[in-house]
């Protein structure tokens, strides 16, 4: 079976495993505890996972705070600097074709008295950047802007978005969930991203665990968000627990593989992305329309209608040769909302297959579409 899930999830890599295997065995110390050598040796492999990210991510080792995925980090986030900065206003501005831990917590926001904006997109996916301009107000306090969309792959000007947040000294959000690993990026470019969420196994990583950047001060302190989880202090107050070594290990070992292949992985993708769609045309012709830009996107991620087809069947009938979705894992019950945004009809949403490739495919592994 040829998997092309990898939006939804990915394998885990060999190293990856073998790295954290002894995390589960012998060296289960906590890394909170002292002076005892597999306390020590926990505490050692969780500062060694975290400079690895920074080092991927292009930020402070003390800038990552570990949490169980990008759902956690989505509602950390949003409701951390929703509560904190409750006093300085209550708009914050994201987009429609967010995931949905952005929106369903911003809509929670909304019964708490929030005003919340959810900008347009264009017919790939993105914002316009004038209208973010335009829709800021004096009492607006975050704006979080997906910078891969899930389903298309579009990638919104995060450029532009941070420069502008910078300028209006506005804290910016990006879910980053499913660039990182698939394009390089590098915070430091980035001054007015103040939030990032990440998650590990959107890149060969374990599930679980993610993590979220929130930026220092010049004075290295971390911007004020108010924790979701309270307890015992971890991870600079912000997210008590105690720490889940293991998977901070395989994410840590994730995220050095793939900053040092990720040159490689991208171009490997455009590579793959490229032929599918030349075999997929050659095969269904006029039969299909593809809903992604052909630029300026996550390579490896197509978004494509069988005209008159059935995705839900067709993602059924390919399944034992092919694993691919209709859209994102996490709303597969309901039609799209991010292909709702863009103006497709209902028909159109529900002949969309999504394809979304890993590196650890072989060009010669699509010849298999030939046999449908
Ligand atoms: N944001 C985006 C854009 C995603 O694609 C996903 C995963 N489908 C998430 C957030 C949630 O990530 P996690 O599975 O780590 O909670």
């Amino acid at each position: 079976m040829l998997y092309l899930d990898n939006s939804a999830t990915t394998k885990i890599l060999p190293e990856v495993k073998d790295a954290m295997l002894p995390y589960l065995m012998e060296e289960f110390g906590n890394p909170s505890s002292k002076y005892y050598s597999i306390a020590e040796n926990a505490k050692s492999a969780v500062k060694e996972a975290r400079h690895s990210l920074a080092s991927l991510l292009g930020c402070k080792d003390s800038e990552l705070i570990f949490t169980s995925g990008s759902t956690e980090s989505n509602n950390m986030i949003i409701k951390g600097v929703a509560d904190y900065y409750s006093e300085h206003g209550n708009h914050i501005i994201t987009t429609k074709v967010e995931h949905p831990s952005v929106l369903e917590t911003c809509r929670y926001l909304e019964t708490k008295g929030f005003d919340v904006t959810y900008l347009n997109v264009d017919s790939f996916g993105r914002i316009d950047v004038e209208e973010l301009k335009g829709s800021i107000k004096d009492t607006t306090i975050l704006i979080s802007i997906i910078w891969g969309n899930n389903e298309l792959g579009s990638l919104n000007d995060i450029e532009m978005i941070s420069t502008l947040c910078e300028e209006q000294n506005i804290f910016l959000h990006s879910d980053a969930t499913q660039v990182i690993g698939k394009a390089e990026i590098n915070l430091s470019d980035y001054p007015g991203i103040t939030f990032l969420s990440c998650s590990s196994h959107k890149f060969h990583g374990p599930k679980g665990i993610g993590a979220t950047f929130i930026k220092q001060d010049q004075y290295e302190i971390l911007t004020q968000i108010t924790p979701l989880l309270h307890g015992g202090g971890q991870e600079q107050g912000i997210r008590s627990g105690t720490l889940a070594v293991h998977n901070i290990v395989g994410m840590g070992k994730a995220a050095e593989l793939a900053h040092k292949h990720i040159k490689a992985n991208s171009q490997k993708l455009t590579i793959l992305e490229n032929r599918l769609v030349q075999i997929l045309q050659e095969k269904f012709g006029n039969h299909l329309h593809f809903n992604n830009d052909s630029k300026d996107k996550i390579p490896g991620v197509i978004s494509v209608q069988f005209k008159g087809i059935n995705n839900e069947l067709l993602v059924k009938k390919l399944a034992p040769l092919i694993a691919a979705s209709t859209g994102s894992a996490c709303s597969s019950s309901k039609p799209s909302h991010v292909l709702a945004a863009i103006g497709l009809s209902i028909d159109e949403v529900r002949s969309t297959i999504r394809f979304s490739i890993s590196s650890l495919v072989e060009i010669e592994d699509l010849e298999i579409f030939k046999r449908l």
